[in-house]
């Protein structure tokens, strides 16, 4: 079998663990996998992926802060990466790339197949309106949660989005100063970036202030960040009282496994690869 050629695009991408994720995909499946890390911006992104694509790539993930752009240079999108308006994975189909987007249902099977979270009817706040709450919101509402609610620091980003998702009476945006008077949450889940600027590293810089009266003692709290990023949410969380407390890399590892399906037609199991992650102290940097 011929090594096929995969990679990830993103800005920063220099820490990324796809690389490692696929190469044990690869080793588990029997499937000769080579995939790197690319670093792009929006500006370079096009050239990057065509020369990419003329040196033999025919399947890559996006990232950071590349995934509306990829949208744009795909000939075909699937419903759920329009839906987001956002494409994670490209695949490489007739010479043109085709983008799908499985971030959310990467969040969805984490959640409800590893951390035992039940997401059927449950309140849910959702924190940020940047591509991956685009790509988990439609997700959620797939899955059955109940009532979603969404703040981001630009309020017209989470009005767009609450439009978007076209479900009046079940999906609202609100304001960040409402959320000491809106009551507790089943799932609380932050999709900002807002713990990667620089020097956030702590609760007292970048994360949006939050009342604790959003936790409950069943209540759920995600980030969809891992790493010294997702530091400062889970620790407010903790300290919240949260029944569950989890960070992004099931959801990395799952909407990795569904982008490797979709370039090998075999989905992996994804434990083992999971499990290694959480023991490796790769989890301290900030990546992907
Ligand atoms: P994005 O498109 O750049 O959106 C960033 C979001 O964070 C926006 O809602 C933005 O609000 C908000 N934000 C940034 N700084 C803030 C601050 N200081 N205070 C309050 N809000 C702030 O990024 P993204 O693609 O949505 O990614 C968000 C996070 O999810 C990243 O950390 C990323 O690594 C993580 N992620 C993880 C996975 C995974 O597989 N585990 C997948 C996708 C994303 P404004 O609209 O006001 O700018």
């Amino acid at each position: 079998m011929s090594e096929s050629r995969h990679a990830v695009f993103g800005h920063p991408i220099t820490h990324s663990l796809s690389p490692r994720i696929h190469a044990h995909f690869g080793r588990q499946t029997g499937i000769p996998v080579h995939f790197e890390a690319i670093d792009a911006t929006p500006e370079t992104f096009p050239t990057a992926l065509e020369a990419f694509a003329a040196g033999g790539g025919t399947g890559a993930n996006v990232t950071l802060p590349l995934k509306e752009a990829a949208l744009a240079l795909c000939a075909e999108v699937s419903d759920r990466a329009r839906r987001a308006g956002a494409v994670n994975t490209l695949v490489r189909k007739g010479g043109q790339w085709h983008g799908d987007n499985t971030d959310g249902t990467g969040l969805v099977r984490d959640l409800t197949a590893r951390q035992g979270v039940d997401v059927r009817q449950r309140r849910t706040l959702l924190i940020g309106a940047g591509g991956a709450a685009h790509g988990v919101a439609p997700a959620l509402i797939d899955a059955g949660i109940g009532e979603l609610f969404i703040v981001n620091r630009t309020t017209a980003r989470a009005d767009a989005l609450v439009d978007k998702l076209g479900l009046p009476g079940r999906v609202h945006a609100r304001y960040f100063e409402d959320l000491h008077a809106i009551g507790e949450f089943d799932l609380v889940i932050n999709a900002t970036s807002a713990a990667r600027e620089p020097g956030s590293t702590n609760a007292e810089s970048g994360l949006p202030k939050l009342p604790t009266s959003l936790v409950g003692t069943r209540t759920a709290c995600v980030d969809l960040s891992y790493g010294e990023v997702a530091i400062p949410f889970l620790a407010w969380a903790r300290a919240a009282g949260a029944h569950n407390v989890i960070d992004g890399v099931g959801m990395l590892v799952e909407q990795a496994a569904d982008a490797f399906k979709l370039w090998h037609g075999v989905r992996p199991y994804t434990d083992e690869v999971y499990t290694a992650l959480r023991e490796r102290d790769a989890l301290l940097v900030t990546a992907d």
